[in-house]
């Protein structure tokens, strides 16, 4: 849907099609990153998404840990979802569950011409020099069609059949746990005391898993990764799963047995961390979760998609529209996939330290920075760093910084390749250019006043003039 949005916006016309009735009926991922909110600022759902994720969750709240909601705290990793990050961006991190969050998706992607078919199954697909041919079928009247064109991207998720027909195999630390999903009501009002929790993790002999627990905290999740023994856990949470079963284990989480709680529904799925070896076979990308898969633990996942989606689609805008040459595309693989790597396996490090510690002996790699994730990827090698450090260095995020009139630096950005230059800056004029008066703009961007930057539709800097200089080629 962040494609078909994406594409959209930059006048390409696409066609979803969705296996499901409608968009999706599970919460599944709701911590999303200011980077994400950025992608969605420049396609105008920004404030939409702001609105709607304060009716379902309450905002700025810790994400920590706990022996149970009842019982003792053991750590907090972040105390207010955005204290000491809101001058890195314009927009903030949020929390709105997918299932709301996908229809104000659907619905823009809809006004920017995508055409969505749902209950439609792709099932089969053939690839010749110049496009790609699916057959579709309608789930209910069976109908079927072949639809023709330019590129297809394979967004299929984690079980992704076409990835599997392109025998492109996922590399990584393999399936760590089979895990569930229990969605629940019960009245959690009295056990958060006033706290103001995003997510809680729960650590304790009986299970380890984290709970999210929406407005009017009469309703939630809890997820469970792993269960008994702390030192040797059973992580094959799912197998032989009774009813009885998750209440025991929402008890042991809640830290109380008696209170009147209603399982709604539970979820089956895998926590792993993998990355696919390639990220396109000729005509068809693959993005989200089809060519990543980690555990939840940060709220990478499908800020990660969305991010493949940005990093594509104007590729893809640029050279169907006969901007730049098909090689540019190459350049989707040889950017995301370090990045991706580095952010599957920022997911397993959190796993490891916040929900199993028993995993710690093989190794991980060091928790790096949340904003270095977040907002400090960068495809020049260096992978990571915190957004103060790049100062518009070419294959990173440009700054935000807010101007004059109220608007970001990112405000700038978005549809074209644009120039943000000083105020002395002499170069030639190739690009559309946004002289910056700013007396701070200079030093945000590693410039002199007559220095400049050139910026790709995507935000990220591509080239850097520290004094007067024009971009070449
Ligand atoms: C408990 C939990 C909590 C999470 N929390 C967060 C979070 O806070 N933040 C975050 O960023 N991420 C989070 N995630 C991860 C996030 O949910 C996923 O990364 C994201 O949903 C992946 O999106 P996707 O579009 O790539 O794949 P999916 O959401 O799996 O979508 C793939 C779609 O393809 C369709 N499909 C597959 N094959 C076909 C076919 N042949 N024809 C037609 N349709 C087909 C499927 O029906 C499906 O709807 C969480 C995950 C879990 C399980």
């Amino acid at each position: 849907m962040s494609s078909a949005m994406l594409l959209g916006h930059y006048g390409v016309r696409s066609m979803v099609v969705e296996h499901h009735r409608g968009t999706a009926i599970h919460p599944r991922a709701a911590q999303i990153s200011q980077r994400t909110m950025e992608i969605f600022r420049t396609v105008g759902v920004e404030q939409i998404v702001r609105r709607k994720s304060a009716d379902q969750f309450v905002q700025d709240g810790a994400i920590m840990g706990v022996e149970s909601l009842a019982g003792k705290e053991v750590a907090y990793y972040i105390a207010n979802l955005n204290e000491g990050i809101r001058d890195l961006s314009p927009c903030e991190r949020v929390f709105i569950s997918q299932s709301l969050l996908e229809p104000l998706l659907k619905h823009r992607a809809e006004e920017l011409e995508a055409e969505l078919r749902f209950a439609t199954e792709m099932t089969s697909f053939e690839q010749d020099a110049t496009g790609v041919t699916a057959q579709i079928r309608h789930r209910d009247s069976g109908e079927t069609a072949s639809v023709r064109a330019r590129y297809m991207i394979a967004a299929d998720g984690a079980h992704s059949r076409i990835r599997e027909r392109l025998r492109i195999r996922m590399l990584g630390r393999g399936v760590f746990s089979n895990s569930i999903t229990i969605y629940f009501r019960a009245n959690l009002g009295p056990l958060l005391r006033g706290r103001n929790l995003s997510v809680i993790y729960v650590i304790n002999p009986v299970l380890r898993g984290f709970f999210r627990i929406e407005i009017p905290f009469d309703s939630g999740f809890l997820a469970v990764t792993a269960v008994g023994d702390p030192e040797h856990p059973n992580t094959d949470v799912s197998t032989g799963l009774t009813e009885q079963r998750c209440l025991n284990l929402l008890h042991a989480a809640l830290g109380v047995d008696d209170i009147p709680i209603t399982i709604e529904d539970v979820m089956y799925w895998q926590s792993a961390a993998d990355t696919a070896e390639r990220f396109r076979a000729g005509n068809i990308f693959l993005a989200g979760d089809s060519v990543h898969v980690m555990p939840p633990h940060g709220g990478f996942g499908g800020n990660t998609g969305v991010q493949d989606a940005q990093n594509l689609a104007w590729k893809l805008a640029w050279v169907l529209n006969g901007k730049a040459s098909p090689d540019l595309l190459d350049t989707y693989e040889q950017e995301r996939k370090p990045v991706c790597e580095f952010t599957v396996e920022q997911a397993y490090s959190r796993y490891v330290t916040r929900t199993a510690p028993y995993l710690a002996s093989k190794g991980f790699q060091p928790v790096a920075h949340d904003m270095d994730v977040e907002l400090g990827y960068c495809y020049d090698g260096k992978l990571h760093e915190h957004p103060h450090e790049s100062k518009g260095r070419p294959d990173t995020r440009a700054p935000h910084m807010w101007l004059e009139d109220g608007c970001s630096t990112l405000d700038l950005l978005g549809q074209e390749y644009v120039i943000l230059a000083g105020p002395d800056w002499m170069g030639e004029e190739r690009f559309r250019v946004h002289r910056i008066t700013h007396p701070e703009f200079p030093a945000a961007y590693g410039i002199s006043p007559s220095g400049a930057v050139l910026v790709r539709p995507d935000g990220f800097v591509v080239w850097r003039g520290e004094t007067s200089a024009s971009p070449k080629g």
